[in-house]
């Protein structure tokens, strides 16, 4: 292992922050750019939609894209290096990243020169947001269980139906929808994919209120919308394969691996914290506690490190970047479950430890649960026998659901 740039990543880096320092201002010690709550607030999105046209402009988005699609074919690890670096400097929040990261590759492998020419470029410059249309209420962990329904009707395809915690659809121009088309059929078979237009007559937007006070994500209803079949992506009854580039395009989406910094943050708010007559850092539970996060993420960062050692290397990370999510995700709440008890009744107050703490479950949620993860380590890493999976061979319309009949 080498956690040091090589001269070619040192000079990207440098470049990377000469743009920067031109068009952003640095953040102060201890500022963080996390700014959830004011995602879908109209002068963010102005703001968001700006900073992406400057960074198209000069060659900074997309960086990871094939030049024929606008990106400048950087490496893995220079992406890296450019998401370290820009997260240095006040910018305002990424809305684009599941356009970019997920759905503009999907819109690559799957779709037509038509619809790569109609949508890609706007997606790449921030001009249009995209949303992802994939989890029902019945439908998360097992995606293909999916109800949401797609009847063809002369060139148009009808949809009803409902999805849940599709981020950013208050705010997003496209949506991309997974849908069935084929009940008589194996659940992974009869799923079709498409483009939908987030202004189209039938579809109702409800923001769901959070419990940080953000509303990122919302339920959306489906009433009888006409989607063009010319916005299909891929074949009918090949929704499955085409979701599949979706998701593998999520999991590959790569952190820049500073888990130590939350305890400095943590060692600052126990110098500056009073317990019991005298600073929260001289009482030994609290330094024990404190020494615990930082063996913790001390053990993912360097965990991180051997995934971006891998990717300098131009070689395929290996499965220590599954652990990330998994360990990250409960550390990063326990850290700030922790801090909001340093603060005391300050705590109670909505702060960034408190904003943190309550956005921090979902994260043990979004792309993939706990469970679900294990379960991924269990079976591809470990080699263990896979789950029972009753309803794999069954036509979708023959699976039980709700209580047994009499
Ligand atoms: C912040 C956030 C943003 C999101 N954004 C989007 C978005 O933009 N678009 C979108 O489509 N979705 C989005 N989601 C939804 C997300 O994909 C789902 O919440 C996730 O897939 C889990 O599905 P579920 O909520 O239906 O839970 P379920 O799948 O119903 O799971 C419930 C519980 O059962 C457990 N469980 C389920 N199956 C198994 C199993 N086989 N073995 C063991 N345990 C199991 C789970 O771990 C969990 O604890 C978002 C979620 C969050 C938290």
């Amino acid at each position: 292992m080498d956690f040091n740039d090589t001269k070619a990543e040192a000079e990207f880096r440098a470049e990377a922050r000469a743009f920067l320092s031109k068009h952003m201002k640095p953040l102060s010690p201890g500022e963080t750019n996390n700014m959830l709550a004011e995602r879908d607030d109209p002068d963010t999105i102005t703001r968001a939609k700006a900073w992406q046209a400057t960074k198209k402009d000069n060659g900074w988005a997309v960086l990871t894209w094939p030049k024929e699609f606008g990106g400048r074919e950087a490496t893995p690890i220079q992406s890296v290096i450019w998401n370290q670096e820009e997260a240095k400097y006040r910018v305002p929040p990424n809305i684009f990243g599941i356009g970019l990261g997920m759905l503009g590759p999907t819109i690559m492998a799957h779709g037509t020169q038509e619809q790569k020419d109609r949508f890609i470029a706007k997606m790449a410059r921030g001009d249009e947001i995209w949303c992802q249309l994939f989890s029902e209420p019945a439908a998360g962990s097992d995606l293909a269980g999916l109800r949401t329904s797609a009847v063809k009707k002369g060139e148009d395809w009808i949809i009803n139906g409902q999805k849940i915690w599709t981020t950013g659809a208050h705010f997003s121009k496209w949506g991309m929808i997974v849908t069935r088309t084929d009940p008589t059929v194996a659940k992974h078979a009869g799923l079709t994919y498409f483009i939908v237009d987030m202004e189209a007559p039938g579809i109702e937007i409800r923001q769901i209120k959070q419990i940080n006070g953000g509303s990122g994500f919302n339920e959306v209803f489906f009433t009888d919308v006409k989607i063009p079949d010319s916005q299909r992506l891929g074949r009918v009854g090949d929704g499955w394969r085409v979701a599949l580039t979706t998701l593998m395009n999520e999991r590959a989406s790569i952190g820049g691996g500073g888990g130590g910094t939350r305890t400095e943050d943590l060692i600052r708010l126990a110098k500056e914290s009073e317990l019991n007559g005298r600073s929260a850092f001289e009482d030994s539970a609290v330094r024990q506690k404190i020494a615990d996060f930082y063996i913790r993420s001390s053990g993912l960062k360097y965990t991180g490190y051997r995934t971006l050692t891998a990717l300098s290397r131009g070689t395929t990370p290996g499965p220590e970047s599954s652990i990330g999510k998994l360990v990250g995700a409960p550390l990063g709440q326990e850290v700030s479950a922790f801090a909001i008890e340093l603060q005391g009744l300050a705590g109670s107050v909505m702060g960034s430890a408190q904003e943190g703490y309550l956005g921090s479950p979902g994260l043990r949620i979004a792309g993939g649960t706990d469970e679900i993860m294990r379960n991924i380590l269990a079976e591809r890493v470990l080699r263990l026998p896979p789950e029972p999976r009753l309803d794999k061979d069954s036509a979708f319309r023959d699976i039980p659901t709700g209580p047994p009949t009499k």
